[in-house]
């Protein structure tokens, strides 16, 4: 029985195009084809089908010449918060409805076809409004719907990439996490997903929600895939984002490529401590996914990892200190957004503050209003040491406890979403529904650190269970090779939505 391409991951896509048994081109129309046919899941904002086919012949015309580099002619999407030149960018927003960057944001620029790894771009990916939600149900345009169960949501904010993964419209996507919307929706569809440490990856380019927090990373269907495409996107960007960290770029891939499958009894990972932080295990997780995690883990201890039980002690203020300090940063950042210099103007206004009061009121959705006008509220005169200082010092603190964890243990793990995916509209029109399912993920991206939600099991309904991983500040590669090794000895990433 031959393998449907789509099955295929990218390290076995690029063998195929490096030997020449497929040109980038087939693989392109292959998977465009597969875009078309699956369009009701929402998860693609924009496609071009002549940019992309173009974009394959310049990666077929690089591997004639014998160029041989990991990611040449393999498909991708963006998340549709990453500025590109070839197509539109709205971050979900009708305040960028047709909205075109004259430049390629640097991630998306060092992946893509014009100088850099040669992937080729099928379109942009859906997203909550300025990746602000945790189901995609934020979109202005069309919510995205689970592969898993189509009543459900994918998670948020990288819904769209999380879901064309998952249905293998695209063997992988970029994301962006600032508060866990790399891992959640990983987790909740059934994929890998890594958020590195903050810095590793420019933001230049991302359409900014909340700048101390934000980060790219990538979303395949497995570690090793995460790997190739990080090792592309990583690196300095000294003039155009100067909180890129001064490190070199790594090569992820190519020990985990030599780790081959390993035989029964063998323990790659021993001498590996893994800390588990009372407060991700307690009554807030539902029993399926806390059954399922606990599940990976014993996986790991077969392959030599011990387990340790550490404490982060300020989990729960995670959740009132990010929903201040984001919504302070995104009223910031949103203010660009005035019907002048960029964005939606309203047809009719009577003045100036008529018009930026009618353009943004047009523009902006619920939850983005929301959050400006809470923003404005914690960073204004009399609020600003109450809510904001406040919030700032407790970060510093939350930082401070995974130091104390990553005393005792290597890696932290615990779940990266307290249930399984929950349906579409089932959380109504309620927020802090929304901000308290954040739980797990929001305290390392208060601190900075990377972390990662590997496919671990199933739960409620069939739905995918996935494993977070917490590493120490630029232990991407660590976080990865241990996800590799229970990959290589689980079949849980490999694992489909059917009649996709
Ligand atoms: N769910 C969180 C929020 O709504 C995280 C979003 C994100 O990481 N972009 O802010």
């Amino acid at each position: 029985m031959s393998t449907d391409l789509h099955d295929l991951s990218v390290a076995q896509l690029a063998a195929k195009l490096a030997a020449r048994e497929v040109s980038s081109l087939e693989l392109t129309q292959h998977f465009l084809a597969r875009v078309d046919n699956h369009a009701g899941l929402g998860a693609f904002l924009a496609t071009d089908r002549e940019v992309s086919l173009a974009q394959a012949r310049a990666a077929d015309a690089r591997l004639a010449t014998g160029e041989r580099t990991p990611l040449l002619g393999v498909p991708l999407a963006h998340k549709d918060i990453f500025v590109t030149r070839d197509f539109p960018t709205t971050a979900g927003s009708k305040m960028l409805e047709n909205y075109r960057s004259p430049f390629d944001a640097t991630v998306v620029a060092r992946l893509g076809v014009h100088g850099g790894a040669g992937m080729v771009t099928l379109g942009k990916l859906n997203c909550d409004e300025f990746a602000m939600g945790s189901g995609n149900d934020n979109s202005a345009y069309q919510p995205v719907q689970n592969p898993w169960d189509i009543t459900r949501v994918p998670g948020g904010s990288s819904g769209g990439s999380a879901a064309a993964v998952a249905a293998r419209l695209v063997p992988a996507a970029t994301g962006t996490d600032t508060g866990g919307s790399i891992r959640q929706p990983a987790a909740l569809t059934g994929i890998t997903g890594i958020k590195p440490t903050y810095g590793r990856c420019s933001r230049y380019g991302m359409v900014a929600f909340a700048s101390s927090l934000d980060q790219a990373g990538p979303m395949a269907r497995s570690a090793l895939d995460c790997a190739l495409l990080l090792s592309s996107m990583a690196g300095p960007d000294p003039d155009r984002d100067s909180t890129s960290l001064d490190l070199p770029a790594l090569d992820y891939a190519t020990d985990l490529i030599a780790t081959g499958a390993q035989g029964t009894g063998v323990t790659p990972l021993k001498g590996l401590k893994i800390g588990l932080p009372t407060q991700f295990f307690g009554a807030g997780c539902s029993a399926d996914v806390l059954k399922a995690v606990r599940g990976a883990l014993a996986e790991f201890e077969k392959l030599g990892a011990t387990l340790v039980d550490v404490s982060l002690p300020l989990t729960e203020l995670s959740i009132p200190v990010y929903y201040v300090i984001a919504p302070a940063e995104a009223s910031s950042n949103l203010s660009r957004f005035d019907g002048v210099r960029y964005g939606h103007r309203a047809a009719t206004y009577s003045d100036l503050t008529d018009m930026y009061k009618k353009s943004r009121s047009e523009g902006f959705g619920d939850e983005v209003t929301r959050r400006i006008m809470i923003g404005t509220y914690v960073l204004s005169h009399g609020y600003y040491d109450a809510y904001y200082l406040k919030a700032q010092k407790i970060r510093r603190l939350i930082a401070e406890d995974f130091q104390k964890a990553f005393a005792q243990c290597d890696i932290i793990a615990g779940p990266v979403s307290p249930t399984v995916a929950w349906k579409i509209g089932e959380k109504g029109d309620d927020p802090v529904a929304n901000y308290l399912a954040d739980i797990y993920t929001l305290s390392s991206s208060l601190a900075g650190l990377p972390g990662m939600s590997v496919p671990a099991g199933s739960g409620e309904g069939g739905m995918p269970v996935g494993l977070q991983l917490i590493g120490n500040y630029f232990k991407e590669a660590q976080l990865l090779g241990a996800a590799h090794q229970f990959q290589l000895a689980t079949d849980w990433h490999l694992r489909q939505p059917t009649g996709i």
